[in-house]
């Protein structure tokens, strides 16, 4: 039984006020909920307000991103040593706005990938095809090459302590969720890709989904067989919205035990 998780991705938003109304918001309702496991990855220079919140709680902690370097003459950039001090047990990968916006290679976040690993944090790898690539038909050629920068890396036996979140980058912050049949047809895939080098790691690996999920489709989304979660970013603002769709999470959860 795979454990459910959902993480939100706070992205570059808040201030120090509203993010610690927003941890509070979340820790008002997170007790009560059980079988799913909750993270929330908020902006680098908030990190340590939000581990002195949740600290002692069942809510997790994530970082955006991590460098593929360990430490040193790297302006600018963390390393995920840093943030397994603070108390991160996540990091995001590859996010698409990282591949987009910061030209980041399936290649370099592989690196990451294998740096997280190495320095105790689980990786959540973001998987996902644009729209044109979509429509072209190679949603599969383009995740699975994602998929494969990873695995060529650092093994499938990584996907034992790793998750993988597909994410359609024509679903993000775009209010057009893929439906629950295109995103399981996609989790099966990455599923299956794993399972052709590691048929356990497949079974272990967590396929959470992102993109333009809220209270009102996470029912449908989460209760599909291959979707452990959901990696969450604009709802994830509102407390009520996320703890609201980490409920949909934990009735899914109870009703596949
Ligand atoms: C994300 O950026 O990871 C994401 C899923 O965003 P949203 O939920 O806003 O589509």
């Amino acid at each position: 039984m795979r454990r459910a998780l959902v993480a939100g991705n706070w992205k570059m938003n808040g201030t120090l006020g509203s993010i610690g109304e927003l941890g509070d918001g979340i820790l008002q309702e997170a007790g009560g909920v059980a079988d799913t496991e909750i993270a929330v990855c908020p902006p680098f220079v908030y990190l340590s307000a939000v581990a002195d919140r949740i600290r002692g709680t069942n809510v997790a902690l994530g970082g955006q991103d991590c460098s593929a370097n360990d430490g040193g003459a790297f302006t600018g950039e963390i390393a995920a040593s840093m943030l397994r001090d603070l108390g991160c047990r996540y990091v995001i990968v590859g996010h698409s706005e990282r591949r987009q916006y910061h030209a980041e290679s399936d290649q370099l976040v592989a690196r990451k990938f294998s740096k997280a690993m190495e320095h105790g944090l689980t990786p959540m790898l973001c998987v996902g095809e644009t729209l044109a690539e979509r429509e072209a038909g190679d949603t599969e050629k383009v995740v699975g090459r994602q998929l494969t920068a990873v695995l060529a890396a650092s093994g499938a036996a990584a996907f034992h302590h790793a998750v993988i979140a597909y994410e359609p980058v024509w679903a993000i912050g775009t209010g057009r969720n893929a439906t629950p049949a295109q995103a399981q047809a996609v989790h099966a895939f990455i599923r299956a890709q794993v399972a052709a080098q590691d048929a356990t790691a497949s079974q272990a690996v967590r396929v959470l989904y992102g993109g333009s999920v809220k209270g009102g489709n996470a029912g449908e989304l989460l209760v599909q067989p291959d979707i452990d979660g959901g990696l969450v970013g604009g709802a994830s603002l509102n407390a009520a919205e996320f703890m609201t769709i980490c409920r949909a999470a934990a009735t899914s959860a109870a009703r596949a035990s």
